[in-house]
This record gives structure tokens, sequence and C-alpha cells, in this order.
């Protein structure tokens, strides 16, 4: 405590970029919160603009500001227009905010970004400051995207599975998505193996997972740089319960129907209703979208589902009519509370990180149905590396059928492998909350980055 308190006299400042997405942004924020209570002070620099308040955390201060993307308000660009643009026009208001901070009461000493923009290690460093990545996926997405900048393999595979240093063998519909490079993805793919283009510069290295869970890796990859594995950046009163208040990540590009969603849940009955969510930027084809009703319909399930307002379309003819007796359509909910029901049994998911790594931390088994980018490894890790759940097969014309997904479901709720997936789960749970409770891995880590910004 007075090495936090001393910490917080010395008025050490420290910047973190973060990256425009609600799966970017939940993280990082989450991740300030937890440096700040470690006596630092903190500026959240982003370009969504979500209210810009000085937050006094226990021990330090946590503030947001706002800089800008350059780009008009409503305007949307595809990907390609937009990892250029943004890159163009933030590295220049970056550059900017850091010289206005530089003559402030608290000179920043570090810059944190997510790793998704690696051109801000440039930037700080032309003000002599460090610079440090935040990856917001887990080891095994990124070691993946590592050994691909290092030029280890190419896609596609010469051989059936791809094996790397302390990884399963991967199958290549086990690999993150965006490194199959066609089309679209072109600079998706360039935009995830960059992260890897200036990594040897960056003074420490940050992911959001946690050392138990990726244990062969993190020793892998901390033989090779300086790390810190300092997740699950989930809020505290979800895990470890000491940083009072702490209940939500703080920022959400939704409007979530809170109230709906939980008292519909206090209506079931324990671990019986199938919880399903794309996350906040997949889209399904319609085709699959009503595979998905019909499976849920089948299930005979219970089941709460978040179609995101743009989605709604895609759903069948008086679907929600229909199945009202069972199931509750949502187009947001918040999700940790969710997760925490004890309605709740399982979790049918795009398999996103944040998403799975808040499944891992409550406890709740999983569907995984991934449609891109780390999904699909993300997937493989949880069906075949921690057991907590099953994945769906995809048809030869890239369905999953109504028929898949009930067998799935009830292989979860009440299948032979049920008991096995709600007990690692259980088990896996307890790590997290133990990685970021007082002395666990991850909470060493931090309070261990802390002192070394203080004496940068
Ligand atoms: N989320 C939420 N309500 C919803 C769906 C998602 O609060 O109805 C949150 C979820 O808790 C997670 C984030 O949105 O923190 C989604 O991140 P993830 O990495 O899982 O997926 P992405 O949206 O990046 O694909």
């Amino acid at each position: 405590m007075e090495k936090i308190e001393q910490r917080a006299r010395s008025g050490t400042h420290i910047l973190c970029l973060t990256y425009p997405t609600q799966g970017h942004i939940n993280p990082l924020i989450q991740f300030c919160k937890r440096l700040a209570s470690k006596g630092l002070r903190v500026t959240i620099i982003s370009t969504k603009s979500f209210p810009s308040k000085l937050i006094q955390t226990q021990n330090g201060f946590l503030t947001v500001e706002h800089i800008s993307d350059g780009f008009k308000d409503g305007e949307t660009l595809n990907a390609d227009s937009f990892i250029i643009r943004y890159k163009v026009s933030v590295s220049k208001s970056l550059a900017e905010f850091i010289e206005k901070q530089l003559s402030s009461e608290f000179p920043p000493k570090v810059l944190i970004y997510d790793s998704l923009a690696p051109w801000a290690l440039d930037v700080a460093r032309r003000f002599g400051i460090d610079g440090a990545p935040f990856f917001t996926q887990p080891w095994c997405v990124n070691v993946v995207y590592y050994h691909f900048c290092k030029g280890t393999f190419k896609v596609p595979l010469e051989e059936p599975t791809l094996k790397l240093p302390s990884m399963p063998p991967l199958r290549v519909n086990d690999l993150p998505s965006f490194l199959e490079g066609n089309g679209s993805f072109l600079s998706l793919r360039d935009l995830v193996v960059d992260q890897f283009s200036n990594i040897e510069e960056a003074k420490w290295i940050l992911c959001n997972s946690f050392d138990k869970l990726e244990d062969e890796l993190v020793k892998w990859v901390a033989s090779k740089y300086p790390i810190f594995t300092t997740g699950p950046t989930i809020p505290s009163m979800y895990l470890d319960k000491r940083m009072e208040n702490d209940k939500d990540y703080g920022m959400s590009f939704f409007n979530q129907n809170t109230d709906t969603c939980i008292t519909w849940l206090d209506s079931r009955e324990t671990s019986s209703v199938v919880y399903v969510s794309f996350g906040s930027i997949a889209a399904l084809e319609k085709e699959q979208m009503e595979e998905l009703a019909w499976g849920l319909k089948r299930s005979n399930c219970n089941f709460l589902w978040v179609v995101r307002e743009k989605e709604s379309g895609k759903l069948p003819e008086n679907f929600s009519d229909e199945t009202s007796a069972k199931g509750l359509v949502v187009s947001w909910c918040p999700q940790l509370e969710v997760l925490a029901h004890k309605s709740v049994g399982c979790f049918m998911t795009h398999c996103g990180w944040n998403s799975t790594l808040e499944a891992l931390s409550l406890g709740v088994p999983m569907v995984a149905m991934p449609q891109f980018s780390d999904q699909t490894t993300n997937a493989k890790f949880i069906e075949d590396v921690w057991k907590v759940g099953v994945r769906v097969r995809v048809n030869e014309k890239g369905i999953v059928t109504r028929e898949d997904i009930e067998v799935c479901i009830r292989e979860v709720m009440e299948g032979e492998k049920s008991e096995e997936l709600r007990k690692n789960s259980e088990k896996w749970k307890k790590l997290a909350k133990e990685a970021v409770d007082e002395g666990g891995s991850s909470d060493r880590n931090i309070e261990e980055l802390a002192a070394k910004v203080v004496c940068n």
C-alpha cells in the first residue's frame, strides 16, 4: 500500500491509446483501471467520444481524452480505406496530443497503445517516450501472427496441420481467418501481421490473457520478449471485487435492454437458458440466421439472443412471436450481468476474445460458432485445450445447420460431456479470479509494470 501511495505522489503519468471498436476499447479501459489502482495517473486516449470525465480510482487518477480521427460525422468507410485514413489522421492528432502533454504538470512517461496501431510507437519515440503494445487477443492468436510475420509458414498450409512451438497442431480452419488474405481480407491480414512489424522496438509487450490459461505459450514468448500478461480485463466486481463499484466497462456503443433481460432471466429456472451473441461486428448471412433461429427452437431450451438492430431484418418472419414462450430477442444486453446470472446454462458465442474470456471468467460453458478473425483459433482452444465447449461444424456450403446447432446446444446443456464441461469451466473461473486477485500472476505483473514505469 505504501508503494502505491508513493507512486501516486510521484504523479507518474501514462498514456493509453485505444482502437475504436467495442471489443478493443473494453479491455484497454479495464486494464487502465487496474493500472490506476496501482497509483499511476492514466490518460485513456480515444478517437470515439465517450464521457470525458476524471475518474478518481481508489489510488490514482484515470481520465479519458478525445483526439480526432479525421472522419466526418457519420462517415463510413470500407476496411481498406478506414485502416489507412485512421493511421494517417491519428498519427497526426496523437503527435499533437503528446506534444501538449509534455509541457503539462505531469508529462507522460510511456505510451501504451492497442497493438493494432503499431505506428503509435513511432509517434511516441519521436518525443523520446517509450511505447508498449497492448494485445487485446490471446497469446495463442498473437503467436500465430508472429510466426506468419517472421515467415515461418505460409497460407495455404503445405501440410494438413501447422505445428508451431508450444501450440497444438492447427488445421486450416483453426487459423485466424484473416491470414487467408483474399479479397477484402488483404488489408485486415496486413493489419494483424503488422502488429509485429516493430515489436523488437517496444519497451514491453502486454496481453489480455492470464498465465495459467496459456502456460506453455506464455513461457515461450517470455523467453524472447519482456512480456506482461495482465488479464482477464473484466470489471473487478465479477472477479476479485477489490475495486469497489467496478461493475461494467463504462463505455458502450449500443443501448442495452438491461431491465428487460434481467427480469426475463429472473423468471427462468437455474441453468436453463442458452445465451446467444455474436458480438459487436459479425453479421451472419440470412440463411445462417434462419438456421440458427430454427436450431434454437429445436433445442427446446430457453434462449436469450442478441440480434443487433442492423441484423434484425434477417430473422425469420414472426420468429420472436412464435418463440415468445421460450425465447427473448434483444438488440444488446449487459453481457457480463447475463453471463453471471444463475439462469444461464450455456453461451453460444462467436468466440470474440472478450466474450470468450468473460465466459471463462464466469464459468459458463460454450457452444463455439466462430465467424472470422481470431475467433476460429479461440474456438479451437475452447474445445480442445481448455475443454469448456463444443464447436459447431460447418457444412460444404459454409453453413451450420439447424440440426447441428440443436445437437451442440443439447450436448453442452445436458449431453454426455455436459458435466465435464461444467467442471472445467468452474476450474477456469477460479483460476481467472486468482490471476487478478492480490498476489495473483496478473496482479503481480501489473504491479511490476507500474514500478518499472515509475523508474523509466
Ligand atoms: N457485449 C455486450 N452486450 C452484448 C454483446 C456483447 O456488452 O449484447 C460486449 C461483450 O461483453 C464484450 C464485447 O461486447 O466485452 C464484444 O467483444 P468480443 O471481443 O467478444 O467481440 P467483438 O465485438 O470484438 O467481435
